[in-house]
């Protein structure tokens, strides 16, 4: 089995993470990709993150019309910030046989080798960096052989955008997938009280 990871904090998930994922699904001919969405993350220790169970809903609801997408709690299910090294390792744990390429943007692509373990991350998956608009796509600084770059259809959208539109107001219709939409409005997440 070959199976992508792709991680995320998916506050919300929006169609630059579905379309990076599908991209990448097809061209690598994977037979699966699990979405992660993270416990508390690292990186974002500065800022408030949406409740994990609410990130967790909506990367089901983004993910459920797609046969290959699923989504997996090891990371929401585990105490403690998400480091990528638990990620693969407890998936390797549940897909012994499995090859996992990790998907990732390439603004996170920069940061890899800040990762806790970064070169035991690599010995447990091999990474597929994606181009997203903004960033510059690079693996200079990364192991040779060890990354994977791919283009994907260029999607303007970020997380950070989709919770400054819904604060103040405007639409996050055609950023994020229909059911996100309403999601946010019923639970009311990213709307200033
Ligand atoms: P935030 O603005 O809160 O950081 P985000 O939009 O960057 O949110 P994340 O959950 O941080 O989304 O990203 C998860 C993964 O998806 C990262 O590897 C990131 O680089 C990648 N990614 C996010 N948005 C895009 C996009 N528009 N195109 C390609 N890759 C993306
Ligand atoms: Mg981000």
């Amino acid at each position: 089995m070959r199976i992508g990871v792709m991680g995320g904090t998916f506050d919300p998930i929006h169609h630059g993470h579905l379309v990076a994922a599908s991209e990448v699904q097809a061209r690598f001919d994977l037979d699966r990709v699990i979405f992660v969405p993270t416990g508390q993350p690292w990186q974002k220790a500065s800022r408030e993150v949406s409740a994990a169970e609410d990130r967790y809903l909506m990367t089901v609801i983004a993910t459920a019309s797609n046969p290959r997408f699923s989504v997996s709690r090891v990371d929401i299910d585990r105490d403690g910030p998400t480091y990528t090294v638990d990620t693969l390792t407890d998936l390797k744990k549940q897909y012994p046989d499995a090859d996992l390429f990790f998907i990732t943007g390439a603004d996170a692509l920069e940061q890899i080798l800040s990762w806790k373990r970064a070169a035991d991350a690599f010995e447990l998956a091999h990474f597929i960096g994606v181009t997203r608009p903004g960033y510059t796509l690079n693996d200079r600084h990364l192991p040779p052989g060890s990354v994977s770059l791919v283009e994907v259809p260029a999607m303007a959208i970020s997380s950070t955008g989709c919770r400054a539109r819904t604060a103040s107001g405007q639409p996050v219709w055609y950023l994020v997938p229909d059911g996100v939409v309403q999601y946010i409005a019923k639970t009311g997440l990213y709307s200033e009280s």
